[in-house]
């Protein structure tokens, strides 16, 4: 019966296995034709400011809609991407659509905010990783200041003397930058000391799912809240879904929340429609 059931297993997770080798092979197949035909398409998510309730800013999130599968999140292709370096291009996509954009909102006198696109840690294999962002803001004449770099707290955990210099360059080019999904993994707070970025921005795993009142959790929320003040860091609550959660967060003077209780990420239409409404009140 034993040897039975660990021929199930076995056949269980060769069949997982064997299907995710297909879709990936599949996508490889597709990804360069699907750039091309614009089926990559980035979506916003607002990030609310909570002293006012106005919206301060978005986050560029990608999506890969295929004729066949439909809308595929990121999480089914990014870390595929990221393994075949693929990511570095669509990176670049994304940088590209979001000063096209900005370009737009600037050319037509409509509200700006700034906006944040994720940077994976496959570009910072070259040493000249900047240049071709450089080069396409230079196109749009978009001011650097209106863009943020995103980058994971799991690059601190890898190499943070490499991170140093990375956050370095980044503001030597004018770009903000923030730390991504903090509080998610490795990252302690001791590596603040020496990460010197403008954002944090605490990953939904300090939020619990439940809005509970759970006097402890908040007591660490509060604390990391305050060392980021004492940082001269702005802090960025991501994953919020709750009222509660989003008055909590008022509450300690939290700067920012982007969270399903405000928005989902939208099209970048609605974005504008949003932006546009809330600015003529
Ligand atoms: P991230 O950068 O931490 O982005 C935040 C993720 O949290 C987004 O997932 C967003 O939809 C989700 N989120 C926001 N508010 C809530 C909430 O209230 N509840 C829940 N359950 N989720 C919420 P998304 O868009 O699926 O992206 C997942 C990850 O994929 C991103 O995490 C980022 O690491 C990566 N990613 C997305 N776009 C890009 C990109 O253009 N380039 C790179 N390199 N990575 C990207
Ligand atoms: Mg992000
Ligand atoms: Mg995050
Ligand atoms: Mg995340």
């Amino acid at each position: 019966a034993i040897a039975t059931a660990q021929h199930f297993t076995y056949v269980f997770y060769n069949e997982i296995d064997r299907q995710k080798l297909l879709r990936e092979k599949d996508m490889e197949n597709r990804m360069h034709l699907a750039l091309g035909d614009d089926e990559f398409v980035i979506y916003l998510q607002p990030k609310q400011r909570l002293e006012d309730g106005e919206i301060g800013g978005a986050e560029a999130l990608v999506r890969w809609i295929d004729p066949v599968r439909g809308l595929v999140p990121p999480d089914e292709f990014v870390p595929f991407f990221e393994r075949n370096g693929f990511i570095i291009e669509v990176d670049l996509y994304v940088f590209d659509r979001v000063c096209a954009m900005l370009r737009r909102w600037l050319d037509e006198g409509r509200p700006v905010v700034p906006i944040s696109v994720n940077m994976s840690w496959a570009h910072l294999r070259n040493n000249d990783f900047l240049e071709p962002y450089d080069r396409i803001r230079a196109q749009y004449d978009v001011p650097a200041e209106l863009l943020e770099i995103e980058l994971t707290e799991t690059m601190v955990f890898a190499n943070p003397e490499l991170l140093i210099g990375v956050i370095d360059d980044i503001h030597r080019h004018g770009y903000r930058c923030s730390l991504d999904d903090f509080g998610s993994g490795y990252s302690s707070l001791n590596a603040l000391k020496d990460i010197d970025v403008d954002v944090l921005k605490l990953d939904r795993a300090f939020f619990s799912d439940e809005d509970a009142d759970n006097e402890r959790e908040w007591n660490v929320i509060s604390s990391v809240i305050d060392l980021a003040k004492k940082l001269e860091l702005e802090t960025v609550a991501e994953g919020i879904e709750s009222i509660k959660q989003s008055a909590m967060l008022k509450e300690i003077a939290c700067d920012m929340l982007q969270g399903y209780v405000f928005s989902r990420p939208i099209p970048i239409e609605e974005f504008e429609a949003l932006l546009s409404s809330g600015k003529e009140e």
